[in-house]
């Protein structure tokens, strides 16, 4: 909702003309702290290019991208005017609402704004309020629309029960936007209720955000409550929003159609069944926004005009979303898209004007709707494959041996799956809806054709299981219905599939859930092939034996797709180990070489390979003999998993008695219970970013409590080291623009962007307090650089205690800029503990970008002067008798241990599935050997120098 409040409203001003009205805002801003004196030039510049009038009696005025560096914090201040003010035009304005945006939170303001005032005219009501409490009420009490569209409905669902069933339906609320945490819970408490011919209905109100009815239907009939089971209605209550599509669903039940509902195969029928407002079947363009602070006021007034100009309707809508769009006439509708630079606008127009109306709105984005725009970076394509052709490279031979990175542990054998990627050329607009058609069906048949003989030739049940899902996603008639729309509006077959796979495949990311986002990695798949069959490109077959995946390089998203039965390993051309997709290959268990050049990408499709995860060696095509050891090594080495994993539990201490304490390093609440079950003597490392990620808004205080709440009753009193907010860089939020940095890692980032909104940190640091009662709890701050950063943190988590008491707390630092190590001695004095991130100490020791597609493989934590680092930090914790721990990548490596121990650190803090293995490392080792080691390292020159030593002596 708006964040709005009477404090902010001056009621019953008068203002001779638009000018004295600036005035008087310019001045409220500067009175509230919100912006400089000067910031009235730049509301006076904006109204100059053009009017603020909003529609309904209400103009926006705000400043212009010049003048943003006036704005000290962003808010709103509001100005009634019951006489009226003459904004030009003869457009008066009753209430002035005075926006100070420092980057694109001005246009998450007006779209929140704009959905609050909805489709009646407020101006009179605005006029005549009589104090701040009623304006507030007009802004934010204007009825919602009850949220009804595909995105809301999902059918044949592969759910056992009535829980799983409402967790879907709660879920699609959720992920639209309509309900927040908790109200899954709360609906699950709500009294089902039977509505007849196996259809049940559940509503709350706690946790809504915006009024939406979600339905969901299982795949196979069931039974509650002893009836039958067959579709759920969720409905997230908020007033009467709903009372239109309940009457609507009354009459389909009593006219005895309720199938319809619960045999329905797409959710364009249920929609229209229910009275909801589905996309016309009218020709359409997707045009992408290139301004840069997205469809804001002035060129979504451009936009409108233009719209207004022709004598049919337009609508438009966010590429990707459910629903009817809003019509491209009203300003307000335009606004409340919220669209940002980059995203696509999907433009439909009845049939009689969308010859002239398309190419005039194409025409209009194009030119930048009235402002000079930058255009768009082309997306970043994988080279074709007949671009990789022109290139001369030389796969290596068969026999040789490559020294890469060793990404994840393990030794993996297999036929080379080489997936460059190749290029779809096709055009936008096809030949006739008829003759798409059957292009479309002929490779849907192909492709299907395909895989039924996948999976009848599928020797293991998983991998046929994978591939029968893989036939359903292909038959989903919903997909279908929605690529025969594009179709109809004169899209290629190419182009609807393209557009309707990608679409599916989004939403399923956005549900949050590991499992169901993997489906989406599926749908692109499959997506893949029809379009490389629809543009007659040929693509490399899987081999039917597990097979080792080369790619130039992998990010995140394709690793955590990838099925561990079917991948051996992974081989990246590109890439460095503390690569974001490095650590989830760790957390999957698949071994990864990673950085090896991009020789490898020539390398013939099914050549037999042979990687080592732990020392970063890849064999070409071995011989026998080697293919023999390399299997010894492997059995060797699962003898020593399953040794370590038997002691897993049992603590890590040298054979000389230095006890080593190993934690875990997890993202998210529900790993904490795994992590104890695989040894974890703690939580070293709660990266706290994806409680802040899967928001649509900052969470609350309670949000995050239940959060952290669930990681303190896994550890059982184990202890729980958190680290504080780091986003910014590499990793932003979207509820928290950030304006664009030439170089993101040395910007704004951890600590720096927390201090620049405390009350975020503020709330974060109250719910970890509050959820400890009592339980161990180190907090650490990330990317501190300079002592008063630490210190006003610390200041804040002082304060809050003194509100919410707790007497095992440390507070401390993660050291991971490299001038909190070499000021460790000062810091040591005032933190009670650090913890070294060698992830970042590393990329901004050496000054190479730890995901820098080519040198990151050099980024190796091994380095004498990381190591000396270290050194330096442990030393200077230990004069002070403070802990210091390593929660970076390098803690768990093999030939690290022994020198991370050796330089005194006292906890290891490292994936779950590594704790076994570093306990068993550890109890190798004699500490004074270990020192020996380090104190030799550390006069060492390179860290291939360093490896060569602790591989020597190992
Ligand atoms: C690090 O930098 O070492 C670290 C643990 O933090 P992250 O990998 O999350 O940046
Ligand atoms: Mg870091």
């Amino acid at each position: 909702m708006l964040e709005l409040d009477a404090s902010q409203i001056q009621m019953g001003r008068q203002a001779v003309d638009k000018q004295a009205a600036l005035a008087m805002l310019g001045e409220a801003l500067a009175a509230a702290g919100l912006a400089t004196a000067d910031y009235l030039a730049g509301l006076q510049a904006r109204e100059a290019q053009g009017s603020t009038f909003l529609g309904q009696g209400i103009a926006i005025p705000h400043g212009t991208p010049q003048t943003r560096d006036q704005v000290l914090r962003t808010g709103v201040c509001l100005i009634q005017f019951p006489d009226g003010v003459d904004w030009g035009n003869g457009q008066q304005v009753y209430l002035a609402i005075a926006i100070a945006a420092q980057s694109d939170e001005h246009l998450h303001l007006l779209q929140l704004l704009t959905r609050a005032l909805g489709e009646g005219d407020l101006s009179q009501a605005l006029r005549t309020a009589r104090t701040p409490e009623q304006i507030v009420e007009l802004l934010q009490g204007a009825p919602q629309a009850l949220a009804m569209d595909g995105q809301l409905v999902g059918l044949g669902l592969p759910v056992e029960d009535f829980d799983e069933l409402l967790w879907q339906g709660a879920r699609l609320l959720k992920q639209a936007g309509c309900a927040a945490s908790g109200f899954a819970l709360s609906l699950a408490r709500g009294e089902p209720l039977p509505l007849g011919e196996g259809l049940w209905w559940l509503h709350s109100e706690r946790g809504v955000e915006r009024p939406g009815l979600a339905f969901v239907t299982p795949a196979a009939p069931l039974r509650f409550r002893g009836e039958p089971l067959k579709g759920l209605f969720c409905l997230a209550s908020q007033g009467e929003a709903h009372r239109q599509a309940l009457e609507r669903l009354c009459d389909v039940l009593i006219g005895g159609r309720a199938a319809e509902l619960c045999e329905a195969h797409s959710s364009r029928s249920v929609i229209e069944a229910l009275g909801g407002e589905v996309a016309p079947d009218w020709p359409s363009v997707q045009l992408p926004l290139a301004n840069a602070h997205g469809l804001h006021a002035r060129p979504a007034k451009i936009l409108s005009e233009l719209a207004q100009g022709f004598a049919g309707e337009i609508r438009v809508r966010l590429a990707g979303d459910d629903g009817a769009g809003v019509s491209a006439k009203s300003l307000s509708r335009l606004l409340a898209l919220g669209a940002r630079r980059g995203q696509v606008l999907e433009f439909s127009a009845e049939p009689g004007i969308a010859d002239d109306a398309l190419p005039a709105l194409r025409a209009a984005l194009e030119s930048g709707l009235g402002e000079a725009v930058e255009p768009l970076p082309v997306a970043p394509q994988e080279p074709a494959a007949d671009e990789t052709a022109q290139v001369p490279l030389q796969a290596p031979p068969a026999g040789s041996r490559l020294q890469a990175v060793a990404a994840s542990p393990g030794i993996a054998m297999g036929p080379a799956l080489v997936r460059v990627l190749p290029r779809f050329d096709y055009a936008e607009q096809g030949q006739g809806a008829a003759s798409e058609r059957r292009r479309l069906d002929a490779a849907l048949a192909a492709i299907g054709g395909e895989i039924q003989r996948m999976v009848d030739g599928a020797g293991v049940a998983s991998i046929r299981e994978i591939f029968s899902a893989h036939l359903a996603m292909l038959d989903d008639p919903a997909l279908r219905e929605d690529v025969d729309a594009r179709l109809a509006r004169g899209a290629s077959a190419e182009a609807a599939w393209q557009a309707e796979i990608e679409a599916a495949a989004q939403r399923q990311e956005a549900l949050h859930d590991a499992l169901l986002a993997e489906r989406a990695a599926d749908l692109r798949d499959i997506g893949r092939r029809v379009l490389a069959r629809l543009c007659g490109v040929e693509l490399p077959g899987e081999p039917d034996e597990p097979y080792v995946l080369v790619m130039a390089e992998v990010a995140p998203s394709d690793v955590a797709g990838l099925d561990r039965q079917r991948v051996a390993g992974i081989l990246t051309a590109r890439g460095g180990a503390t690569a974001h997709s490095a650590i989830i290959a760790r957390a999957l268990g698949i071994p990864a070489v990673v950085g090896a050049g991009e020789a490898v990408l020539a390398l013939a499709q099914g050549t037999p390979l042979l990687l080592d995860g732990d020392s970063g060696l890849l064999r070409v095509a071995p011989d026998q003999a080697t293919r023999q050891q390399a299997l010894r090594e492997r059995e060797t080495a699962q003898r020593r998993r399953e040794q370590a994993h038997a002691e897993r539990l049992q603590a890590a201490v040298t054979s000389d008695g230095v006890r080593v304490e190993v934690a875990a390093n997890i993202g998210a609440a529900g790993e904490a219970a795994e992590a104890v079950a695989l040894g974890a003597e703690a939580v070293g490392l709660l990266r706290t970013e994806l409680v802040f990620m899967e928001h649509a808004q900052a969470p609350s205080q309670a949000a995050q409590e239940v959060e952290y709440r669930r990681v303190l009753d896994a550890l059982g009193g184990r202890p729980l080291v958190v680290r504080t907010l780091d986003v910014g860089g590499d990793k932003p939020l979207p509820y928290w623009p950030m304006p664009a940095e030439e170089n993101p890692f040395l910007g704004v980032r951890g600590i720096r962007l927390s201090l620049q909104r405390p009350e975020i940190l503020e709330t974060q640091l109250r719910a970890l307090l509050a959820a400890a009662e009592g339980r161990p709890l180190r907090i650490m701050f990330p990317m501190v650089g300079a002592v008063e950063e630490w210190r006003v943190a610390r200041d804040m988590a002082l304060r809050l205690r003194e509100e919410i008491p707790l007497a095992d707390l440390q507070l401390g630092i993660m050291v991971e800029v490299p001038s909190a190590a070499l000021l460790a001695s000062v810091l040591a004095r005032e933190v009670d503990f650090f913890s070294i991130g060698t992830n970042d100490l590393t990329q901004y020791c050496l000054a190479i970008d730890r995901g820098h597609p080519t040198l990151s493989a050099q980024a190796d934590g091994l380095h004498p002067a990381v190591l000396r680092l270290i050194g330096m930090t442990a030393a200077a914790a230990h004069a002070e008798g403070k802990w210091v721990g390593v929660c970076g990548e390098l803690a768990s490596d093999r030939l690290a241990v022994p020198l991370l121990v050796g330089l005194g650190v006292d906890e290891l803090s490292v994936s779950p599935r590594a704790i076994a293995l570093v306990k068993a490392r550890v109890r190798e080792l004699d500490s004074r050997h270990a020192r020996a080691l380090a104190e030799q390292a550390l006069a060492l020159d390179s860290a291939v120098a360093v490896r060569a030593l602790v591989a020597e002596v190992h």
